[in-house]
């Protein structure tokens, strides 16, 4: 993805109100590869019950609050973040709640789903095995499976965007 600077990122939010975004920790952003990244995900390292996400969506960077539920997927079963579609253990995925934007936020409404805890799921889908028999590309693979997270993150976005 292209770089965000602090700015560009603190004034992406779509839902959060005012006194929550002056609240929000960024993270280091110097230590950040951009181009290894379909989203920059973090979790506030003050606030840790919220989650961050931002990407370049149609040419503008498009912000989304997380809230975790609370209780993640039961250790020992297996669990799947919706938009990387990594297998994981379970209590490495958490129920993820955002905020609706606008009014139907303010009123209440918010969209759920499972995503990886740590919100890295740009660096799990780049591991891959490597180049064998079986696998003549690893390149591909990553690439097929960026191309499916960016495409699911547009959708949980379309349902936090969306008025009703
Ligand atoms: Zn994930």
């Amino acid at each position: 993805m292209q770089p965000l600077s602090e700015s560009e990122i603190l004034g992406s939010f779509t839902n959060i109100s005012d006194h929550d975004l002056e609240r929000m920790t960024l993270p280091g952003l110097h230590e950040i590869v951009w181009e290894d990244r379909e989203f920059l995900g973090w979790r506030d390292a003050h606030a840790i019950q919220r989650g961050y996400i931002v990407y370049w969506r149609e040419g503008r960077p498009v912000g989304i609050m997380l809230k975790a539920a609370g209780s993640r997927t039961k250790p020992g079963i297996a669990a799947m973040c919706t938009l990387c579609r990594t297998p994981l253990p379970g209590g490495q995925v958490t129920l993820f709640t955002a905020p609706k934007a606008g009014q139907a936020g303010l009123d209440g409404s918010t969209v759920g789903t499972y995503i990886c805890a740590d919100l890295s799921c740009s660096l799990l889908i780049r591991i891959v095995p490597p180049k064998s028999e079986l696998q003549p590309d690893p390149n591909a693979v990553i690439a097929s499976r960026a191309e499916g997270l960016s495409s699911r993150l547009n959708s949980f976005t379309d349902g936090v965007l969306r008025a009703s």
